[in-house]
């Protein structure tokens, strides 16, 4: 279960979408940067961090069709 900080909710860029978020990621050509859904504003924010394989990813959404989200895996 990810708990994301207020403090931090607030200065990231938030992304209604995960396929927004992915797209956002795929912008900046920064692949190590992975879309996780906020419990604060319900919204998507993206992480750079890359330490650990278990990213906690949105469930029940079925937007990852998306080339980067095989990166997700
Ligand atoms: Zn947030």
């Amino acid at each position: 279960m990810t708990r994301t900080r207020l403090s931090i909710c607030l200065r990231k860029r938030r992304y209604p979408t995960l396929e927004d978020a992915a797209q956002a990621a795929v912008s900046r050509a920064d692949l190590a940067l992975r879309p996780y859904r906020c419990d604060r504003c319900g919204q998507f924010h993206l992480t750079s961090r890359t330490k650990g394989k278990r990213i906690a990813r949105p469930g029940g959404v079925n937007v990852l069709q998306h080339p980067l989200a095989l990166t997700w895996k």
